[in-house]
């Protein structure tokens, strides 16, 4: 006769179980993970383009003793260091006991997030109403960007050489700019029209009103578009022209604010991927040394392919890894380099999709994230076939799994591809560190209403990544 098997002691040795972080946690790191938030939240609002992002960060990084690679004459350990590309990408390094000889902890992540550019010749005058015409930037769905309160953030650079910084309709007291909509009575899905859809928005239509008042003179033919620029150079010294050297965006006017009676969850313009940007710099802050050097990246220009001298593309991370090795009293040379990649790793920290209850039919259930349910490791993204994509290997996935294991408040979820096979899908910036011979895993929070003007992000999972990226950059 065998043993009797205690069957319900096997299903928890031998099945996955899933659980929610706020069911493995106790009160006192709910309210570590509360507190997380309010930070991030003060982030977020500082934070909405991608030079405020990094703006913030030289502040966040200053505060903890990090200086600017210019002015630092050697590096030894646990030196600080960071570097700036074009104020819009963001390198920061902490030496390890062993330099870069060991290989390097790295975390990436971006601070661009989808938004509306204004048009290189923006400014038009309709039916004695002055626009901007804008070109949108990144993902998105169009109809969720009319009627609702825009603010504009920017630089103006003008023909003698003083840049304008612009950030309107932030403030209560400050005029915001709306794209306008078509009313339903014109626009019924079914009637005498026989139309079976509402109107779909289309690129050109995204124009921002922005004023009605007329210039007082009967001979200028665009009077309104007139009295704008007239305002405009008062103010800021902005002619038409200027607006060719110049980088303007519509983002939502939104804070970033607590959702749900139990204030559980965060509503905010930005949290992909401000989010992991966010957590990845405070566990970078917060980690201990070790032997490898650990390195901090805010990138640019995730959102639409990483193409540019600031994305992650960029050859600037090998100039910043030369500069670090050459301060570090080593030969400068691209090859030390190259074989520090070869041992390094990297999380590519980035937000991915939570399964929404309204649209269950888009995910494969069983291998999709939840809100809540912890840090969100996607083993590769890309589309069907797992084109435009890399994959983390078995091997260095079970290293960040015994990373992860060590702490029970680490709750982590694991991934593959966005949405079902084929259903469509989306990639980040994981493949660009991985071509560069890097081990890299994406890792990062589960999002709602990805690139829509507000996204919804759970304090758990934030307050996870911070952990989980602690983890990683000390363990
Ligand atoms: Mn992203
Ligand atoms: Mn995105």
């Amino acid at each position: 006769m065998s043993e009797k098997i205690d069957y319900q002691k096997l299903e928890k040795k031998l099945t996955l179980q899933k659980k929610s972080c706020w069911e493995v946690w106790d009160d006192k790191i709910k309210k570590q993970a509360f507190d997380f938030a309010e930070g991030y939240k003060n982030f977020l609002n500082k934070s909405k383009t991608e030079r405020e992002a990094i703006e913030t960060g030289i502040e966040l990084a200053q505060k903890n003793g990090f200086k600017n690679i210019t002015e630092v004459k050697s590096l030894s350990v646990g030196d600080k260091v960071y570097a700036i590309n074009r104020d819009k990408s963001l390198f920061l390094a902490r030496i390890g006991k062993q330099g870069l000889d060991n290989g390097m902890r790295i975390i990436m992540s971006h601070i661009d997030s989808p938004h509306l550019d204004f048009k290189v010749n923006p400014l038009f005058e309709d039916e004695n109403l002055a626009f901007a015409k804008t070109h949108y930037y990144g993902g998105i769905k169009k109809y969720q960007w009319p009627a609702i309160s825009l603010a504009l953030h920017g630089v103006v650079c003008l023909e003698n050489g003083k840049k304008i910084n612009i950030k309107i309709g932030e403030k209560d007291d400050e005029p915001i700019f709306m794209i306008t909509d078509l009313l339903p009575h014109l626009d019924r899905p079914v009637g005498h029209s026989g139309k079976s859809e509402y109107h779909e928005i289309k690129g050109e239509e995204l124009n921002l009103l922005l004023g009605s008042l007329p210039v007082n003179d009967s001979k200028i033919k665009e009077k309104v578009k007139l009295a704008i620029l007239e305002y405009l150079y008062n103010k800021y010294g902005i002619k038409e022209e200027d607006f060719a050297s110049a980088e303007i965006q519509a983002v939502p006017c939104e804070k970033a604010r607590d959702l749900g009676f139990d204030r559980s969850l965060i509503s905010a313009y930005g949290h992909d991927d401000k989010v992991c940007a966010y957590s990845s710099l405070m566990s970078f802050f917060d980690a201990e040394i070790i032997d490898q050097t650990q390195v901090c990246i805010l990138i640019d220009r995730e959102e639409i392919g990483s193409d540019g001298n600031t994305s992650a593309q960029s050859v600037f991370l090998e100039s910043f890894m030369l500069d670090v090795l050459k301060l570090n009293q080593k030969n400068c040379d691209i090859n030390e380099i190259y074989h520090s990649y070869g041992i390094s790793q990297a999380i590519s920290a980035d937000t991915t999709v939570a399964v929404d209850p309204d649209y269950k039919d888009v995910h494969d259930l069983r291998n999709a994230c939840r809100m809540g349910f912890g840090l969100a490791i996607e083993k590769y993204t890309g589309h069907g076939g797992k084109y435009s994509t890399s994959e983390a290997s078995a091997e260095f996935l079970q290293k960040l799994r015994m990373i992860f294991k060590k702490d029970k408040n680490i709750v982590c979820q694991f991934s593959g591809g966005i949405g079902k096979v084929d259903q469509g899908g989306g990639g980040t910036i994981a493949k660009y560190l991985a071509n560069r011979n890097i081990d890299v895993v994406d890792a990062g929070v589960a999002l709602f209403n990805i690139h829509a003007p507000l996204e919804i992000a759970s304090k758990a999972d934030i307050y996870c990544a911070y952990l989980g990226y602690k983890a990683f950059y000390q363990e």
